[in-house]
């Protein structure tokens, strides 16, 4: 595996080769990162992977400062797992150079988190610009998990043309249920139970409401969320997940989509 910290010698490296498949991750590699390297290494480009906590996207300081970092394991797995290249930019590196593109940025990045984190898809998008641009990658995997931050960037490169395509990837969950995230490490036992009843009682509400919609009360599923054990509730939606609006009836396409906070952790996932 050929690290680079440096765009130069990263462009001089692959944009010789065919082309890439890219997973952009923030690093603390979980299993949910490893599915998404796994197909990434299917396709018949080399794998590029990056590792870089893009501090525009966090619209709390103490936030990106204790965003979980482990680059010495990140790396072990990575060559475990022979990926072609791995690149970790400064933000220099990232951020010292005008990009062609201008970002594009759907109207429904005010919706769900976009409502609750200011600012978070505008440095989301604004990171992912800089790296299609550096990259130019063939491919590009995103995992599901964060599905409105996959469905802006589909918008972004819809509207701007890039040749780039989108790797749609599934959730990869623990044996409890909840999704994997770099965030979970923050949790304690005693917490991961706490995630893990939230997320069956939301599973099997997802199953109930599609049956019946009038069953979907958010202020009473926020209170018995609270008495799971959640701090705080952002969010509690249905959305259709082809046009991102939010459903007045259940049809088939919709996913129950939810952010909440145990103790300071926020957690995000739809089902
Ligand atoms: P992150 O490092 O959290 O920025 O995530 C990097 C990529 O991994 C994003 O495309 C995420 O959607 C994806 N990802 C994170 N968690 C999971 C998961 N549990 N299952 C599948 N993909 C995930």
């Amino acid at each position: 595996m050929k690290i680079f910290k440096d765009k130069h010698t990263l462009q001089k490296e692959i944009l010789k080769t065919k082309g890439t498949s890219f997973v952009p991750t923030m690093g603390g590699l979980h299993n949910g990162h490893i599915s998404l390297i796994k197909q990434s290494k299917k396709s018949k480009f080399k794998t590029l992977v990056s590792i870089f906590v893009n501090p525009k996207q966090f619209n709390k300081k103490s936030d990106f400062r204790s965003y979980p970092r482990n680059t010495k394991k990140d790396i072990k797995l990575l060559k475990k797992l022979k990926v072609d290249y791995l690149y970790i930019p400064t933000f220099k590196d990232i951020y010292g150079f005008r990009p062609k593109n201008k970002v594009f940025l759907d109207k429904s990045s005010k919706k769900l988190c976009g409502k609750f984190r200011k600012g978070h898809f505008k440095g989301v998008l604004n990171v992912v610009n800089r790296f299609i641009e550096i990259i130019r990658p063939r491919y590009i995997y995103l995992g599901k998990k964060d599905y409105q931050q996959l469905y802006l960037i589909k918008k972004h490169i819809e509207r701007k043309k890039i040749k780039s395509k989108i790797i749609e990837c599934k959730t990869i969950r623990e044996n409890n249920g909840i999704a994997c995230s770099s965030r979970n490490i923050a949790l304690n036992k005693d917490q991961m139970k706490i995630a893990s009843n939230i997320f069956n009682y939301l599973y099997k509400l997802k199953k109930k409401i599609k049956k019946s919609y009038k069953l979907f009360k958010i202020s009473k599923i926020k209170r018995d969320l609270i008495y799971l054990g959640a701090k705080k509730i952002d969010y509690i939606e249905n959305y259709n997940i082809k046009d991102f609006k939010k459903i007045k009836k259940p049809n088939k396409k919709f996913n129950l989509f939810f952010a909440y906070y145990i103790k300071n952790t926020r957690l995000i996932d739809n089902i």
